[in-house]
């Protein structure tokens, strides 16, 4: 039956010239960073001072209280520092390298497709990202986090002495205006293929390009080791780990 639903996407990717590739974070689980519901000392999901993760790391509190909002977004610095990519990754990009039209849109902050060599103008990184550090007072751009994790928080800017943020999108800000219309633009183009790999797909905005596709006569597969919000709707479902699967699935396309 596996081997069935990993047969079935192996035809799809070889078939398709046009492919979107959603991922979230269950892909770099298997790199071993946390998620930020998974941050250490969380307790019942609250932080020390009490807070609900969310409000820990939002805009409001990013204004109201850097050094607290930095605690955690130092913390989540020093996880994906100390973190590589994963074959996974790899074998995303190794994809995107045959196929001129796969597309990756990632609601991680992590930097891992990148650094796994994915093209940048093919990948939409929904959230943000960590690095380069920018000063949200004059705009001079600082990239070292490694650099401002070991310091005192917040970091602060060499130039005026604002308070240093990264691009990243976090909660209860607004996602970035050029991505949302870069993957519009691209859904408008079309896709012949979907594949989500370890996302829940529970933000509207994750499941919905995948839906469309389908909708406009493309298949879409699901990677992932549980039951998600799409997991009744997709053509193709791999229950498992994207690491072994996206190794099989490259492995076995590149023999035929
Ligand atoms: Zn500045």
């Amino acid at each position: 039956m596996e081997d069935e639903q990993l047969h079935a996407l192996m035809r799809a990717v070889l078939r398709a010239d046009r492919i979107l590739i959603v991922t979230g974070a269950g892909l770099s689980a298997d790199s071993g960073l946390p998620t930020y519901r998974g941050l250490g000392g969380l307790y019942n999901g609250l932080t020390a001072e009490g807070l609900p993760i969310e409000t820990a790391l939002s805009g409001p509190m990013l204004r109201r209280d850097p050094a607290l909002c930095w605690k955690y977004l130092a913390e989540l610095g020093r996880a994906c520092l100390g973190a590589e990519p994963n074959a996974a990754h790899r074998a995303i990009a190794e994809l995107q390298r045959r196929k001129p039209g796969c597309w990756v849109l990632t609601q991680n902050i992590d930097g891992f497709h990148r650094r796994a060599g994915s093209p940048p103008e093919r990948l939409i990184e929904i959230h943000g990202t960590l690095e380069p550090l920018f000063c949200q007072s004059c705009g001079q751009v600082d990239a070292g986090l490694d650099v401002h994790v070991q310091r005192p928080l917040p970091p602060r800017c060499a130039q005026c002495g604002g308070v240093l943020r990264p691009p990243v999108v976090l909660f209860e800000e607004m996602l970035p205006e050029t991505a949302l219309e870069t993957l519009y633009g691209e859904l408008r183009e079309g896709f012949e293929l979907g594949i989500s790999i370890g996302t829940t797909a529970s933000f509207p905005y994750i499941a919905e390009p995948l839906l469309l596709i389908q909708r406009a006569g493309g298949l879409i597969a699901e990677i992932n080791p549980g039951t998600t919000a799409l997991s009744e709707r997709v053509d193709i479902k791999m229950k498992g780990r994207a690491l072994d699967i996206m190794s099989q699935l490259l492995g076995h396309s590149l023999s035929e």
